[in-house]
C-alpha cells in the first residue's frame, strides 16, 4: 500500500500526467511497415500505440520490431516492408490502464514500462501516461508535501 497522502496528491494531479490521444503519435494496424517506419523515424519515439480505424487500441509498435523483419543473413532487406502489416509484428502482450487510474498499479507498471496506454471500457484509446509526466508530478509532490502535511520522524530503536 502506498501512503494515502501521496496517493491523494497524485490523484489530484491525475489529469496532468495524461497525454491525450490527439497529442499521441500512432500508427494504424493496417498500415504497411514502410509507412510505420517513416512515422516512427519522424516522431523520434522508440515505441508508439497502434490503433484501428475506430480509434480502438490494438497494441504497440517499435522501431526494432520493424528492423527485425528486415534482417537477412548478411544484409537488410527493405523490400518486405511493403508486404507486412503493422498488425503482423506489433506487440499485444502489454498492460493497459483505465481512467480513473489505480495510482499504486500505475507506479508499479511504470517501473518496467516507459509509458502506459489508457484504454476505456469499449477499447477506445484515450491517451498515454508516461514516466516523464509522472516524474513531474512526483517532483511537484516532493516540493509541496510539507506545505500540506506535517511530517514527524519516528525514532527507530536498533536491536542489540
Ligand atoms: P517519456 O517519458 O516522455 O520519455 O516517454 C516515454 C515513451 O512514451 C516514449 O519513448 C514514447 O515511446 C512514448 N511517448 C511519449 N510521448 C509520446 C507521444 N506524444 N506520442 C507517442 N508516444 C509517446
Amino acid at each position: 500500500m502506498i501512503a494515502k497522502s501521496i496517493e491523494k496528491m497524485l490523484s489530484e494531479n491525475q489529469e496532468h500526467f495524461l497525454i491525450p490521444a490527439e497529442m499521441v503519435a500512432n500508427v494504424q494496424e493496417n498500415n504497411f511497415l514502410d509507412h510505420a517506419l517513416l512515422v516512427l523515424t519522424k516522431v523520434r519515439y522508440a515505441k508508439i500505440p497502434v490503433l484501428d480505424n475506430d480509434y480502438k487500441f490494438k497494441g504497440l509498435l517499435s522501431l526494432s520490431m520493424i528492423t527485425e523483419t528486415m534482417l537477412g543473413l548478411d544484409e537488410l532487406d527493405v523490400s518486405k516492408l511493403h508486404e507486412i502489416y503493422v498488425k503482423d509484428v506489433m506487440e499485444t502482450d502489454m498492460p493497459t490502464i483505465q481512467d480513473p487510474y489505480d495510482i499504486e498499479n500505475v507506479l508499479h507498471l511504470l517501473v518496467d514500462h516507459p509509458f502506459l496506454s489508457v484504454v476505456s471500457n469499449d477499447g477506445s484509446f484515450t491517451g498515454i501516461v508516461t514516466r516523464r509526466e509522472l516524474m513531474k508530478s512526483l517532483n511537484h509532490i516532493a516540493h509541496e508535501f510539507e506545505k500540506d502535511y506535517t511530517v514527524q520522524e519516528i525514532e527507530v530503536k536498533e536491536d542489540k
